[in-house]
Formats: structure tokens, sequence, C-alpha cells
């Protein structure tokens, strides 16, 4: 599928509706408990960031392709990623991974102030043309490589990692504030392990680790 020929749903129906709600439910049973996480979920069309194609599918609580190689992250992981990073409104977020843009839209939901990074010119381009991000001026699209992070909009109070990191990148812990906190999924195998670190004052980072998931790799320079 080349993403240049996407064709995205534009309605919302009842069935779009009473799906989201049932895959909030399920997300809500795998062990989800934050209300604000759960209600943007319920509120965001998953189905608009998708293939028309896939309108049928759009809210099983899967990954789906969305072009370049590239995936829409799993329900559960978006919201267990946004639960982990516990987003208070005005925060500064920087988001690697930009992808389909939900989990922008997620962390937007949540009333942060969102920088996300593509390193995909096609998949960043796409986002340009999906009327709608419009909704969300609380979220501004960068086209680069995150290993690079955002020096010129640094520091961020959280950053969130949507790709399989091998480990920690060392730039992105110097564009944290002290006491700003990053969820990322680390590992260089099939299987990452979720981390959350808090920057401390001396430049340290606290460290907790959490389930495993699977992403796509987090790969160096632009495409
Ligand atoms: N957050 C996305 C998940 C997309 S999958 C969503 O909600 O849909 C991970 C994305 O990270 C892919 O689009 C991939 O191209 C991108 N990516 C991988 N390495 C990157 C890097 N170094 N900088 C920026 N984006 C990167």
């Amino acid at each position: 599928m080349y993403f240049a020929a996407l064709m995205r749903p534009t309605e919302d129906s009842y069935l779009h509706k009473g799906l989201r709600k049932q895959l909030v439910d399920g997300i809500r049973q795998k062990g989800i408990t934050d209300e604000k996480v759960l209600t943007a979920i319920n509120t965001i069309p998953r189905h608009f960031f998708l293939d028309s194609a896939f309108d049928k599918v759009a809210y099983e609580d899967r990954a789906f392709p969305i072009g370049e190689g590239q995936t829409i992250s799993q329900p559960y992981t978006v919201a267990y990623q946004s639960q982990l990073l516990d987003v208070k409104p005005f925060e500064k977020i920087l988001e690697i991974g930009t992808g389909s843009a939900y989990q922008a839209t997620v962390l937007a939901e949540l009333r942060a102030t969102v920088y996300t990074i593509e390193r995909q010119k096609n998949l960043f381009e796409s986002n340009r043309a999906f009327s709608y991000l419009k909704k969300y001026p609380n979220i501004k699209f960068f086209y680069g490589d995150g290993y690079e992070g955002l020096p010129t909009y640094a520091p961020f109070d959280k950053i969130i990692i949507t790709a399989a990191a091998p480990d920690i990148p060392q730039k992105l812990i110097d564009q944290l504030k002290v006491g700003g906190m990053m969820v990322i999924p680390v590992g260089s195998g099939d299987v990452q392990q979720m981390r959350r670190i808090v920057k401390q004052e001396n430049g340290a980072v606290k460290e907790e680790l959490f389930d495993n998931f699977s992403f796509v790799p987090m790969l160096g320079g632009k495409k």
C-alpha cells in the first residue's frame, strides 16, 4: 500500500462509536485504569487513521499497517504508554515516531502540547494532508531523526518513544527537564521491555521496568 493513495474514512457512525466503546472496555479489562486515557481512546475515531479497507477491524485491539512498512500501535500499547507517562494539561511532550499520529492525538486529548517527529517523509506528508488533525493545534509535526530530538524546543516535561530503541539515547535524556520522565521500549530483538526513567538533578536517571512489547525498530537518519 502506497501512502499517498490512502483513502481515509470520514464518517464516524454509531457502529464505529459502539465498537470503540467495546475496545475501551477490553483495554480496561487488560488492566488500564487511567480514566482520562480511556476517555481519550473513546473519543478518537481510530478508523480515520487507517485506510478505509480497515474500517471493519479498526477497533480490534491490534496493530495495523499504515504504509512504508510501519504500523499504527495496538490501542492497549498506546493506552499503556500514555498511562505510564502520567500526562498533565499543558505539559510539553516530545514523541519519537509519529507514524499514524494516533498516539500524538491521545496525548493531545490529554491536553498536552505535543512535539512529534517522524523520520519517513511519506508518513509526515500524509499527516499534513490529514484534515481531522486540524482539530489539534496542540500537536506540532516535525520531519527528522528522532535520535537528535528537538534541541530548539527542549527541555521537555516528558518524552515518549514509540519505536524499539536498542538503548536509551543520551541526546534525548539531555532534552528532558530535571524531574522529567521518559517512557521507552528498550531492546533490539523481537521483544522490548517498557521502561520509565526519571531524570535526576545530577543528570543521572532512575529507571523502572514494566511489561514486554513488540515495536518496529527506531532507525537512525531520515528517509
Ligand atoms: N506513534 C505511532 C506508532 C508508529 S510505529 C502511532 O501512533 O501510530 C513507529 C514509527 O516510528 C514509524 O512511523 C517509524 O517510521 C518511526 N521512527 C522509527 N525510527 C525513528 C526515528 N529515529 N525518528 C523518528 N521516527 C522514527
